[in-house]
């Protein structure tokens, strides 16, 4: 039987671990054959996440060293890199995923040599380029160019469909990361990190409560982080058996900023970026989880763990709507009110079932991509588009 590679671009965390359980499942198709290739984007996230999940990058591509550190400089380093693996590698289609500049530099280079574009967690939308920026208008570039769309949810496949896109080349997936978090947290390893690992102890020992945050997006940067480290600050004040972890980003700059906020605060730890079981694990033992990753916000639901959004929109409105998650945006009183209520045990979340998905995405998105590829049986390809309306 011919095997068609599937080629799986990531070049961040988040890509790594969405693309992570579409390589099982694709490893169950006897027709395709997953390949995962690194884009250069962030060395060593990738190999960091796809570890827990018993994969490994099969192929790296050769980037220059980054001096400006701007958009342009890391997509005309990939855009060649890209071109020479996609003849080399010949697959019979590139897997791209989310808003990053990989994904879009992935996407058109396939999209320049008549490989069909796959795009993972395609049809997300604010509408306004500025924000998130620039990641709006890279997902929205990529739908123009794409031959299948996966989408999280049937909202994103409605936004889709207005935009002209026809109803056959989208297809409901669910969103990967329900998949990723249930396989890790079926795995129940214990913390490596000793922060956790203590802190697990105070939890279990001391009916002390976890507050989990994460910040890195660009738009929180400066002014509104600082509202919000003021925030925790206010928090830890203000209740007593509170103890939170900030696993702060590897950018200096947001590294820094926290640092210089927190160092001195009683109950706050500071950590490296965790290991992705280390942070599930966390997302399970939390109590309340403040952050601006879009990626914590999907999987915090299957938890149960209600989420605080530090963003002023989202483009994952479901957990807003199912009522695990309230968008707080960076102002210190809305956050710190918000996060007592949820403390103190007045809100919770309103459901466990997580929103963004069943834990079957990855397996409904290595269908569709066997029907793009003629590989599939033609019923079942009928019955995956039914889904996209
Ligand atoms: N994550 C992790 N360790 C950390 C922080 C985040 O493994 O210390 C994981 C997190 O669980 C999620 C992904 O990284 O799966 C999200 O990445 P990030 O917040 O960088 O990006 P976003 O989701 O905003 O695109």
């Amino acid at each position: 039987m011919k095997v068609v590679d599937v080629m799986l671009l990531a070049g961040t965390r988040p890509e790594a671990v969405k693309l992570a359980p579409l390589a099982k499942a694709l490893d169950a198709r006897p027709g395709l054959r997953p390949l995962f290739v690194h884009s250069g984007q962030h060395p060593d996230m990738v190999e960091q996440a796809l570890a827990p999940f018993e994969r490994a990058v099969d192929g790296w591509l050769e980037i220059p060293p980054r001096v400006s550190g701007t958009q342009a400089e890391l997509m005309s380093g990939m855009l060649p890199a890209l071109d020479e693996a996609l003849r080399r590698y010949a697959p019979g289609a590139v897997v791209v995923q989310g808003d990053t500049a990989t994904a879009l530099a992935g996407a058109l280079t396939a999209f320049w040599l008549g490989i069909p574009v796959v795009h993972l967690e395609a049809g997300l939308r604010t509408h306004d380029l500025t924000s998130p920026f620039p990641e709006e208008g890279t997902r929205q570039m990529i739908s123009r160019i794409a031959a299948l769309h996966l989408t999280p949810g049937p909202a994103a496949a409605a936004k889709l469909r207005a935009e002209g896109i026809p109803a056959e080349r989208i297809v409901v997936s669910g969103n990967t990361v329900v998949d990723a978090v249930l396989a890790i947290a079926a795995r129940d390893l214990p913390a490596r990190d000793p922060a956790l690992a203590l802190l697990e102890m105070g939890i279990a020992e001391a009916g002390e409560q976890l507050m989990l945050v994460t910040s890195h997006r660009r738009e929180s940067w400066g002014e509104p982080l600082s509202h919000t480290l003021a925030a925790v600050r206010r928090i830890v004040d203000a209740h007593p058996r509170v103890q939170v972890l900030f696993p702060a980003h590897p950018n200096p700059a947001v590294r820094a900023q926290v640092e210089t906020a927190l160092r001195e605060v009683p109950r706050v730890t500071v950590t490296e970026p965790l290991e992705y079981p280390d942070l599930v694990r966390a997302l399970r033992l939390a109590t309340l989880v403040l952050t601006d990753s879009g990626g914590v916000q999907e999987e915090a639901p299957t938890f149960g763990t209600p989420v605080l959004i530090l963003r002023d929109t989202t483009e994952r409105p479901e957990a807003v709507a199912a009522g695990c998650a309230w968008l707080v945006g960076t102002d210190a009183d809305l956050i710190t009110s918000t996060a007592g209520r949820v403390l103190s045990g007045e809100l919770h979340a309103a459901t466990s079932a997580n929103p963004y998905g069943d834990g079957s995405a990855a397996i409904r998105s290595a269908a569709a991509i066997e029907a793009l590829l003629g590989l599939a049986d033609p019923a079942a390809t009928a019955n995956l588009r039914a889904t996209a309306g």
